[in-house]
């Protein structure tokens, strides 16, 4: 099987942020939500291990088609079918008349985005792009509840909402009844539309949607040892405070973190503040090794950074074993 891990930038943004900042409610939140979003789909790419489908499948997540957010999209010669993950505790409610999608959860009624017209929309988008390339195959969509203690109430009309335990056996049966099948020319040109897509590396707006101003973030070089914010530079290597570890290379990673919060583009001031260092030789080094090019004249040079997103791997991986 072939399960095509793009890193989730989303997730990463905004545990940088939370990181690096005092508490703030707002974040804190959205912090929740992303990672649980995040952790359901990584969920449901384990289930789908255990389906029986046609060989060969391929697992798309996070894809975003003309500004559609797709969590899951499952593909085999006999199947294009949207997931639509949904990893939240409470009880929903898929109101019909309204089109209102709602949980309660310790009595409280919470309105939310209606993944069931989410749905609609991606499978719509993505049945356009087919009908373009002349790919000959219906769209399916399915609601996946990631989380034991989410319950449906009220059900949706349009699409199936299944638990987590019943979605290898919905996609098995989907694709049985299913009376088309796909050529390798056509997969190949599936998977050109998933993978056109571009990633951005920060999002401009993320800081102003949280109301948060750059002086609130807190620079520093983080240890990979144990995630905390500070290291210091004690010949030439990075000293952790906190657990005594020693990195030579741990900038690397910081500024990566840097990219996701403020753009791929950074001046020597910009080093110094995030790294937390003074000397310009060893800013002038540390750029030679991370940037891809340079703008410019000397007096006002900005670099481009080097985007490499799994150097922040172990950081991510801390970040989704905390609560
Ligand atoms: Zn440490």
């Amino acid at each position: 099987m072939n399960v095509l891990k793009t890193h989730d930038l989303d997730v990463l943004r905004i545990s940088v942020l939370n990181s690096r900042i005092a508490t703030n409610l707002k974040t804190m939140r959205s912090y929740r939500n992303v990672k649980a979003g995040f952790s359901g789909e990584g969920k449901v790419t384990k289930y789908l291990k255990e389906a029986l489908l046609t060989p060969k499948i391929t697992i798309y997540r996070n894809i975003i088609l003309d500004n559609t957010q797709i969590d899951v999209i499952v593909v085999t010669p006999k199947l294009i079918c949207i997931l639509e993950v949904k990893n939240m505790v409470g009880e929903f409610y898929f109101d019909a008349r309204t089109k209102q999608f709602f949980r309660i959860i310790d009595g409280n009624k919470e309105g939310m985005k209606n993944p069931e017209l989410q749905l609609q929309r991606a499978v719509k988008t993505l049945q356009t792009k087919l009908h373009r390339k002349e790919i000959d195959m219906p769209v399916c969509g399915l609601i996946i509840l990631a989380s034991r203690a989410g319950i449906v109430i009220e059900y949706p009309t349009l699409f199936q909402a299944i638990p987590i335990d019943a979605m290898c056996d919905a996609l098995e049966q989907l694709e049985s009844s299913s009376h088309k099948l796909l050529t390798n020319k056509d997969l190949k040109k599936v998977d050109h539309i998933f993978k056109r897509e571009v990633f951005e590396v920060h999002d401009e707006e993320l800081l102003d949607r949280l109301g948060i101003e750059r002086t609130e973030v807190i620079p520093g070089v983080r240890c990979i040892a144990c995630s905390s914010v500070g290291m210091k530079r004690i010949y030439s290597t990075w000293v952790c405070g906190n657990c005594g570890c020693k990195d030579k290379e741990a900038h690397m990673a910081t500024l990566q973190e840097y990219q996701l919060l403020f753009g791929r583009e950074i001046k020597s001031q910009g080093v110094k503040w995030w790294l937390g260092i003074d000397d310009k030789y060893l800013v002038k080094r540390i750029l030679i090794q991370v940037t891809e090019e340079s703008f410019g004249n000397t007096r006002n040079r900005h670099y481009k950074l080097k985007f490499e997103p799994w150097l922040l791997d172990q950081f991510l991986a801390s970040e989704m074993k905390k609560y």
